[in-house]
């Protein structure tokens, strides 16, 4: 006798789960996509930015924390919950400042390739044109705080897996920003190295590697060869500016 499996419908489509899952998990198993951009695998879900909304039942959750549930009819790709996901990029677009043109991490960045993915072709809104610092003060990696979007990815990764804390987030509404733990604010004073996670997880173009700029030629990087919704393919995805380490 077979053993009944857990399921719940994605867009109409059965998708297994575990005992634990949430909606993202099972989904990005199944190979199955639900934008998302401070949601990666490796780190306890956060569910800030809020990209990957689905519908569940008639109502929006965050697919990154939803739990998984029999019976449950998941709405990943109507045109209300793309309108939601491109309205909720713009907005991150406009608050900081966001030069695709000009990036060194254009080609390879997640909110980049998830504007394209759901079709947004203009900011919408007002530019917010915030003044914000470039920190240099590293020798091997640099921070432009212009490019954050407090995905804390790189607080996650500092704290969990580095043991370093060197990463925080400060303030509220508007004014939240990232902030180093050290002495002078900025990451040449802090405990950081390139070799952390913490420099690898930035799903922008906040945290780069310095000494290898466009060693890898826009128009050859990850995004440029194939969309991000194509899932599965892991472990071929170098981290840093060439690639992503987005997991899903
Ligand atoms: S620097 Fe990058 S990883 Fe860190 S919070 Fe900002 S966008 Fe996220």
């Amino acid at each position: 006798m077979s053993e009944e499996k857990n399921t719940f419908m994605l867009d109409g489509v059965a998708v297994e789960f575990n005992e634990g899952d949430t909606i993202m998990d099972a989904a990005l198993r199944a190979g199955a996509y639900i934008p998302h951009l401070c949601h990666n695998p490796e780190f306890t879900p956060h569910g800030s930015c809020r990209v990957c909304v689905v519908g569940v039942n008639g109502r929006q959750v965050s697919a990154c924390t939803q739990p998984a549930a029999t019976g449950l009819d998941v709405d990943n790709g109507s045109g209300d919950i793309t309108d939601e996901r491109r309205r909720l990029l713009q907005m991150l677009f406009v608050e900081g400042n966001h030069v695709c043109p000009g990036c060194e991490k254009s080609g390879a960045c997640q909110l980049q390739a998830v504007a394209y993915y759901t079709g947004m072709l203009s900011p919408h809104f007002t530019h917010f044109f915030p003044k914000r610092a470039v920190d240099a003060s590293h020798p091997d990696t640099a921070i432009d705080y212009n490019r954050c979007i407090l995905c804390e990815l790189c607080v996650r990764a500092s704290r969990d897996v580095d043991h370093k804390s060197v990463f925080s987030i400060s303030g509220r509404g508007i004014g939240t920003h990232l902030t180093i733990n050290a002495p002078g604010g900025k990451l040449g004073d802090s405990t950081f190295a390139a070799t952390d996670k913490a420099a690898q997880v930035c799903p922008v173009g906040a945290i780069l590697p310095k000494h290898r700029g466009y060693d890898q030629p826009i128009g050859e990087r990850l995004y440029d060869k194939q969309p991000i919704s194509i899932v599965g393919d892991v472990a071929t995805r170098k981290p840093g500016n060439g690639g992503d380490s987005h997991g899903g």
